[in-house]
This record gives C-alpha cells, structure tokens and sequence, in this order.
C-alpha cells in the first residue's frame, strides 16, 4: 500500500485519538487496521485521514475518525459480541467493528450506499457481517438479542424496537435530539430498567424512518 497513506493513518491515529483520550489498544489499533481511503469516493481518497466527515454521496456523509472511535468505545465491544449498526454508509464503521472480533448486522435505508458498502466489505475479505437494505428503526429482530447497537444517524428519540433487541447489559449508542444537533447518548439496559448516559455534542445526518424522523427535512 501507498506509503504516503500509511503515514496519514498514523498521524490520524495519534493526533486525532490518543491525543484526544482514545486509549484501548484494541480500538487504536482496529483504527490502524482499516483502509478508510478505501471508503471515500476516489476523488476524496487523499483527504480520507482528515479530522472531518467527507461526503459519500446520496447526501451522505462517513463519520469523522474520532467519532467512530467514540462510539465504538462507549459501545464497548468484546471479541464475539453481537452488534447490530443503523446507517451502514460506507461501512466504514462496519469495519471497526469486525476488526473488534464481532459479528456485525448492518442495516442502510439507500440502496446504493448499500450495495456500495457490500461490495467494499467483500473486496476487502471481511467476514462476520450481514448488510440490510431497510428502515433499520425496526432493528434486525431474528438476529436479537445485540450485545451492542450503534446509530451512526441522529434520531429524536430512541426507537423503541431497538430497546427491545438490545441483551441484558447491552448498550445503545445513539445520537439524540434535534435535526441538525445532537448529545451522543449511550443506553444501558440493565436489571432495573434502562440507564441513560448523556455524552458529547456531536453532528449526524438524520435517521429517517417510522420510529425516526418521518422525513428528511434537507430533501
Ligand atoms: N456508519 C457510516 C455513517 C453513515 S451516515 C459510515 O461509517 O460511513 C448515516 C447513514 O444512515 C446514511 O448512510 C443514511 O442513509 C443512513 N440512514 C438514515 N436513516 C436510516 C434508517 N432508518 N435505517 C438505516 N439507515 C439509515
């Protein structure tokens, strides 16, 4: 691989992580692991390690690296764990996730973001994963219980199918509140009921669906 490629993922990997507080060793080095210029746009290839989100197309966009490493720490995946993923895009974080050790569902309501997303991921010989074309607000139920849910697309509210897939100790990780401005939130499902963790300000595209938004207000 290209050398020049390989220095910028590192960079990404100590200035926009470990600087910032990432400090498992298992997600530092799943960062270091994934190709995440093979999952921009080619033209968009040389700016893939930038400490931004880069369109995708469709009005898309793929999360900024950091993130994706602060949803998926706050998701706190364990080698074999079951983790369900709403807004697949490029897959990028389906990649992070499989670099774990889980088995990955992944559901994305575009269909050409999906089929892109499951060419790439075939391309590069993951395996463990399964893609769904779908309103994912309705979780992936014959595959539930989920160790882990993670909603890389902000909702209003929690969407209540997805509560109930998540296994005991499970953890929700979601974006909420409004359109264009969310607090990333992680859900804890425990005994007593459902424990809510407020996080970080964060910016997502909407999750648009029937336990979502009904619409999407920039179309
Ligand atoms: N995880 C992605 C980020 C994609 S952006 C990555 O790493 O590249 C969020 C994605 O959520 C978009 O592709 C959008 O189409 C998708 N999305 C929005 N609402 C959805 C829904 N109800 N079900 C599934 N996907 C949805």
């Amino acid at each position: 691989m290209d050398d020049a490629l390989t220095g910028a993922r590192e960079r990404m990997v100590e200035q926009q992580l470990k600087e910032r507080g990432i400090k498992d060793p298992r997600l530092l080095d799943a960062f270091r692991k994934v190709p995440r210029h093979e999952f921009v746009p080619p033209e968009l290839a040389h700016r893939a390690y930038s400490d931004n989100p880069l369109p995708i197309g469709e009005g898309q966009t793929i999360s900024q690296p950091y993130m994706v490493a602060v949803m998926t720490e706050a998701a706190d995946v364990q080698p074999g764990d079951k983790v369900l993923e709403l807004g697949t895009g490029s897959g990028y974080q389906t990649a992070i996730l499989l670099e774990l050790g889980a088995e990955v569902y992944s559901v994305e309501r575009v269909a050409q973001l999906h089929r892109q997303a499951h060419d790439r991921l075939s391309r590069l010989n993951y395996s463990r994963w399964k893609l769904k074309l779908d309103d994912g607000t309705f979780g992936w139920p014959e595959f539930s219980p989920f160790n882990s849910i993670v909603v890389t697309a902000g909702a209003p509210e929690a969407p209540t199918p997805l509560l109930e897939q998540l296994a005991l100790n499970g953890k929700l990780v979601i974006p909420l509140e409004e359109h264009f401005s969310q607090v990333l939130y992680t859900i804890v499902r425990t005994e007593r009921g459902f424990e809510r963790h407020r996080g970080e300000r964060c910016t997502f595209v909407p999750l648009i669906g029937e336990h979502a938004w009904k619409h999407d207000p920039r179309e």
